[in-house]
C-alpha cells in the first residue's frame, strides 16, 4: 500500500494510526534532532514506521506488534515500499519480546494503559541523549476532561494515562514535556 492507501485502509478498518498533525510533528522532530535509529512499540500496519523511514535514507526502525493480522499487513507494506533493509518487524507482545540495540528515539504508541511498563522496560535501550515520545496522551480529549469518561473501560484507561503523567512528573531520571498536537504527545529526555 502507498501512504495514501494506508491512510484510507486505517480509516476504513478503524486502525488508530497517527493522525496528520501528530505525524507531521513527529517527522519534523526526527529531522530537527538528527534522529537515525528508532524503536517503535505498536506497528499496526506499518504506517508510522514507513513515514519515519521516508524522512531520510539513513534512518532505521525496529517496531513491535502483537496483533498477527496487522503485523502481516505491515510486513507486506514494508516490502512494497522497499524498506525491508531498514525496518525490522517483530511479532509479539512488547512486554515479552527481547529487543537489543541502542536507539535515538523510542516511540511508544501501543496499549495506552501500559505506558509505564513500556517506558520502564525500554528506556535502558535509549542512548544517553535520546528521546522517548509517547502518543495519545490526550486520548481524544478524555484524559484532561473534567467529566468522567462514558464507559468503565474508558474511565480505567484515562486513569491509567493520568497515572503515567504523574509517574513521569515524579521521574527523577527523565524530564517530560507535553505537546498538545495531534492526539497529544509527551516528549521525555534524560535530565
Ligand atoms: N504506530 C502506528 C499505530 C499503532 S496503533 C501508526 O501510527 O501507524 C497501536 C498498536 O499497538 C495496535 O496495532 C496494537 O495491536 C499494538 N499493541 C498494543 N499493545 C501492544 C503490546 N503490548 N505489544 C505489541 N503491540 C501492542
Ligand atoms: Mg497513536
Amino acid at each position: 500500500m502507498s501512504i495514501k492507501e494506508m491512510e484510507d485502509y486505517a480509516s476504513k478498518y478503524d486502525i488508530p494510526i497517527m493522525e496528520k498533525e501528530g505525524i507531521e510533528f513527529l517527522t519534523k522532530y526526527i529531522k530537527d534532532n538528527n534522529i537515525k535509529s528508532i524503536l517503535e512499540i505498536g506497528t499496526a500496519i506499518g504506517y508510522s514506521a514507513i513515514r519515519m523511514c521516508n524522512i531520510s535514507s539513513d534512518i532505521t526502525v525496529t517496531t513491535i506488534e502483537r496483533d498477527e493480522e496487522r503485523y502481516n499487513i505491515a510486513v507486506e507494506n514494508v516490502k512494497s515500499n522497499n524498506l525491508e533493509d531498514r525496518i525490522t518487524l517483530i511479532l509479539g507482545d512488547a512486554l515479552e519480546v527481547d529487543v537489543t540495540g541502542k536507539y535515538d528515539l523510542i516511540f511508544i504508541d501501543a496499549a495506552k494503559a501500559q505506558s509505564i511498563k513500556f517506558f520502564t522496560k525500554y528506556s535502558p535501550l535509549l542512548k544517553e541523549d535520546g528521546t522517548i515520545i509517547t502518543d495519545n496522551i490526550n486520548f481524544h480529549g478524555l484524559t484532561f476532561s473534567k467529566d468522567p469518561a462514558p464507559t468503565r473501560n474508558l474511565r480505567q484507561l484515562t486513569r491509567k494515562i493520568n497515572d503515567y503523567l504523574k509517574w513521569l512528573e515524579d521521574n527523577k531520571e527523565f524530564t517530560s514535556k507535553y505537546v498538545n498536537i495531534g492526539d497529544g504527545v509527551m516528549i521525555s529526555k534524560r535530565v
